[in-house]
């Protein structure tokens, strides 16, 4: 089917008056309709006292050196240790059984329980998880669920500990490694100060971290299979490493890679890759959205291991009310982005031009125009079939014949009963509207294609 212009040229009747604009608004408003002066993010970066910029003569100073001699020294050992050491088979599958005992510790305690409350959870398995976590050597629940909990109630902005805005490298690890420039936003976490595993794990922390992070990865292969050495550094410090950039990547990668499946107001994305590397965690798109839902994946072949191990300890009893959001309510964000998608493709394509935008011309006048070029008449609108009389695959003569005449009911099935794309074609001739004419038929009134188009309420 060949490309049809829209013709132009009918004469304009200006007998419609036109309705008056309404005033301009007096006050500019921001799209969510507050002034951005009143937003509290605003309010609290604007009374916030930076720490002076990083420079060549202070950065010692503002170094976190805790922080970066084990981000750097974890690796180093590593490598000396994979150099050095042979990997044993047995010592291996230790390593990958000890990575998800740390892993689980945190996307299932640090995370799901104490930073968002997904769950309740017995004191069993709250003294499991805090253990399991501090093994990890990322710092105590209270400091670690703090944070947490100013990243998503200040995702992408100045008062996100690891605002992703800021690069790759700053949301993965630079963040800890210098002390902020702005203080984390201030979250509740009144919670946190009465729970006594929290608070327990935090006077213990270094004890916690030393016994579970370095001594026991080494003791049990040590002993079970006398490999000291390979439990010290495989176990021991590779593990760390690993299970170190696993966490970090739900900061940095699953706020780069992926989907924007729910909402794409701020970077936070949903991947398979992340997800893996993370037990789950990778559907952070999701998480941003519903955060105090037990699950990050919801559908059952995601890969989600720690909503898996949540229900299992719920079957056993270890854990209670679970929260999950009401599968409406996701559903509506997911079909908001489908039909964002669906909008963005629909505002490429060309659409017809409705009665309030073409000329309105009266019969004498539709007729005599008829004689210098095509037009017929159909549902009280005129088009020119001009660029269309080749192409008609009931042949010249049907339009021919119809030239000045009103052929709606030929065109609605007296003649032949067209096709939706005939009619979505049809209503890309069109040039003019009848005066005085204009009969209601809703198939021609709005063709099929443009029926369930996508319209925006703004924002
Ligand atoms: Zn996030
Ligand atoms: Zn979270």
């Amino acid at each position: 089917m060949g490309v049809v212009s829209r013709p132009s040229g009918v004469v304009q009747d200006d007998s419609r008056a036109q309705p008056k604009l309404a005033p301009a608004p007096s006050k500019p408003i921001t799209t969510s309709g507050i002034p951005d002066s009143d937003k509290y993010v605003d309010r609290l970066l604007r009374n916030a006292e930076p720490l002076p910029p990083i420079t060549w003569s202070n950065w010692y100073k503002e170094v976190r050196w805790f922080n970066l001699s084990v981000i750097v020294i974890t690796p180093l050992v590593s490598l000396y240790g994979a150099l050095t050491t042979h990997l044993e088979m047995r010592t291996f599958w230790f390593c990958v059984f000890y990575y998800v005992f740390n892993m689980i510790g945190i996307t299932a305690g640090y995370h799901r329980l104490w930073s968002h409350r997904a769950y309740n959870a017995s004191k069993p398995l709250e003294y499991f998880l805090a253990v399991a976590g501090g093994g990890s050597v990322q710092g105590a629940i209270w400091w670690w669920a703090r944070g947490h909990r100013s990243h998503h109630r200040y995702t992408d902005t100045d008062l996100d500990p690891y605002n992703a805005e800021r690069g790759f490298w700053w949301s993965h690890v630079v963040w800890m490694l210098v002390k902020p420039r702005i203080k984390p936003g201030p979250a509740d976490i009144s919670d946190l100060r009465k729970n006594a595993v929290v608070q327990w794990q935090y006077r213990n922390y270094l004890a916690i971290a030393l016994i579970w992070g370095f001594i026991v990865p080494a003791v049990i292969p040590g002993y079970f299979w006398g490999d000291w050495r390979g439990g010290y550094f495989y176990a021991g410090f590779f593990r760390i490493v690993t299970v170190h950039h696993s966490t970090f990547a739900v900061n940095s990668l699953a706020h780069w890679l992926g989907e924007s499946t729910f909402d794409d107001k701020h970077t936070p994305r949903d991947h398979l890759v992340t997800a893996f590397l993370t037990l789950g965690e990778g559907y952070h798109n999701f998480h941003h959205q519903f955060p105090m839902d037990y699950r990050n994946a919801v559908k059952w072949y995601q890969w989600d291991p720690t909503k898996w191990f949540i229900a299992v300890c719920n079957k056993l009893g270890l854990a209670s009310h679970l929260r999950i959001f009401p599968g409406g309510e996701i559903d509506k964000g997911r079909l908001t982005m489908q039909l964002r998608r669906l909008k963005a493709k629909q505002d490429t394509l060309e659409w017809p031009m409705d009665s309030n935008d073409l000329p309105v011309i009266n019969w004498e006048s539709f007729r005599e125009q008829s004689k210098t070029r095509p037009l017929v008449l159909i549902g009280g609108f005129i088009h020119d079939l001009s660029s269309f009389m080749n192409q008609h695959p009931g042949g010249r003569g049907l339009l021919s014949s119809n030239t000045g005449k009103d052929a709606t009911t030929a065109f609605l099935g007296g003649v032949y009963e067209h096709s939706h794309a005939a009619h979505n074609l049809l209503a890309m001739m069109r040039v003019g509207v009848l005066l005085g004419g204009f009969e209601h038929v809703p198939e021609i009134d709005i063709p099929p294609a443009q029926r369930l188009r996508v319209v925006d309420f703004g924002g």
